[in-house]
Formats: structure tokens, C-alpha cells, sequence
């Protein structure tokens, strides 16, 4: 399998070296709004360590991205009074992953409305601002 490559969007938005609209962080892991979401209130947690997807990551920095991402769920269903909330994390190309840094998609969800396909609409940035403030809040709660 390919080695991991830290010239990646993600491994820049890391290193500050790209802006992103962060909802949380720990010493392992990271979580900030997708720019193309496909529901209201899409959000990614990603490892700090440099890991392609759940091929090589290795196993206590999984644990920790798990951890996260049930944390940014059970925030995210209050904060867009969702129904219900879809895990999703690709790996590899073959299976849709496009950004070459393991990250899990957490997408709340309201009952009878479809997602939007992957990466179809560039959210205005007030708008994702405005999540990302609804996100921080209710982890806050
Ligand atoms: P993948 O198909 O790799 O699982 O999805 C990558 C995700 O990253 C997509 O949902 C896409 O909208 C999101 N994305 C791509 N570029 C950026 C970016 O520069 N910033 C943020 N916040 N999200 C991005």
C-alpha cells in the first residue's frame, strides 16, 4: 500500500499552514466543518499523527479518533436538532477517499432528506461559520 504523504490538505490544515473552522481538538485528534458538506452540519475528526485511512493508522490513535467522533455526534445531533447521524470513512482511492489523511465523516441527518453527493457544493463560508459556532456550543454544553 502507498506510504503516507504529508503534503495533504489535511496535513497542512495540521500544521496552520491552510484555514479550517475548527470545532475541537485534543493532544490525538482534530475536528473542523467539511467545506462541501453533504448534510447541514457535516464535520471531520481526523488523527494528529499522519495516517493515510484505517488501513495504517495505528490502533490507540484509532481509538481516539473513535472517541472524538462519538463526542462530535452526540454534539452534533443537538446542535441541528438531527434525527439521526451517518459515520463514514473511506480507504483509498478505490473506495472514495480523495484526501490522503484518515478522517471520519460525521454528517447529522433529519429524516427523509437525502444526503448530497460527495463534494457537489462549496458552502457559503457565513454559513459554515455559523455551524461550526452551533457545533462548539453544544460541545460545550
Ligand atoms: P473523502 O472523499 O476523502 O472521504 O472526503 C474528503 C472530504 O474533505 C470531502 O468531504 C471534502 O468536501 C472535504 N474537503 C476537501 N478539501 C477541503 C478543505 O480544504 N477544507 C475542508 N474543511 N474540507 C475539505
Amino acid at each position: 500500500m502507498a506510504t503516507y504523504d504529508d503534503q495533504n490538505i489535511f496535513a497542512k490544515i495540521l500544521r496552520g499552514e491552510l484555514p479550517c473552522l475548527k470545532v475541537f481538538e485534543n493532544d490525538r485528534t482534530f475536528a473542523f466543518m467539511d467545506i462541501m458538506p453533504r448534510s447541514i452540519g457535516h464535520s471531520l475528526v481526523i488523527p494528529k499523527a499522519g495516517a493515510r485511512n484505517l488501513l495504517d493508522i495505528r490502533e490507540e490513535d484509532f481509538m481516539e479518533v473513535a472517541r472524538t467522533t462519538r463526542t462530535i455526534a452526540r454534539a452534533a445531533m443537538r446542535a441541528f436538532a438531527a434525527d439521526g447521524i451517518i459515520i463514514q470513512q473511506f480507504s483509498e482511492p478505490a473506495s472514495g477517499q480523495v484526501v490522503l489523511h484518515l478522517h471520519m465523516h460525521v454528517m447529522p441527518v433529519k429524516e427523509g432528506v437525502p444526503l448530497l453527493p460527495p463534494q457537489t457544493h462549496k458552502e457559503d463560508p457565513k454559513v459554515l461559520e455559523d455551524h461550526a459556532a452551533k457545533l462548539i456550543a453544544a460541545l460545550k454544553a
